[in-house]
């Protein structure tokens, strides 16, 4: 039986997304034998990720600024938005550099089982931002599972009042894929063919 201090961190680390209690069990272990080399470089980092980190007010990307350095960058598309479930995704798709447009990010995604409803999600100020114009394309880049495209599917209905170009990704997204977990080539792929919505 490990102290109580040990113990209270595993339950906290067992709580991150991918860490059972057993990875969190090993990731402690490992970390209480390097705690002069490896745990001050950790503390510092999480530290300032809670003292530096907010999230845009435009787009709901993490950064250290808000409007985010994407939002704020000039050279940026401002006609074409990408609209996705999670900060994750637009991570997943900037790293590809391929689009050259601005994000949206949904905070999640519609679900009937999880009592998910438009209003829980940035929706309603998806809206409010291709209603005040200036956007030619919307590009829906929900993930390929059933609920992602219950989603793009709803959206899709709630952007048609406005004079804009509604896409997908192809699907050559794997079926159940979620974009954070594709290389970079799929990904790249998916968005270079990506289709009306029909
Ligand atoms: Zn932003």
């Amino acid at each position: 039986m490990a102290s109580q201090e040990i113990e209270t961190l595993v339950a906290a680390l067992s709580r991150l997304p991918g860490l059972g209690p057993r990875s969190a069990r090993r990731a402690v272990l490992w970390l209480i034998k390097r705690r002069q080399s490896a745990l001050p470089a950790l503390l510092e980092a999480l530290a300032h990720v809670q003292e530096a980190l907010v999230e845009c007010a435009t787009c709901g990307n993490i950064d250290t600024t808000s409007p985010c350095a994407i939002c704020a960058d000039p050279r940026r598309d401002s006609r074409a938005l990408c609209v996705v479930e999670d900060v994750a995704d637009l991570w997943a798709l900037d790293r590809a550099r391929l689009f050259a447009g601005r994000y949206h990010v949904l905070g999640g995604r519609l679900s009937a089982l999880d009592g998910v409803r438009p209003e829980d999600l940035a929706i309603p100020a998806l809206l409010e931002r291709v209603g005040q114009g200036g956007i030619d394309e919307v590009v829906l880049a929900m993930n390929a599972t059933l609920e992602g495209q219950t989603t793009a599917h709803y959206l899709a209905e709630r952007l048609e009042q406005f004079p804009v170009r509604i896409t997908q990704l192809a699907h050559g997204l794997p079926v159940g894929g979620e974009l954070d977990y594709l290389d970079e080539g799929t990904l790249a792929q998916a968005l270079r063919a990506r289709r009306p919505v029909s």
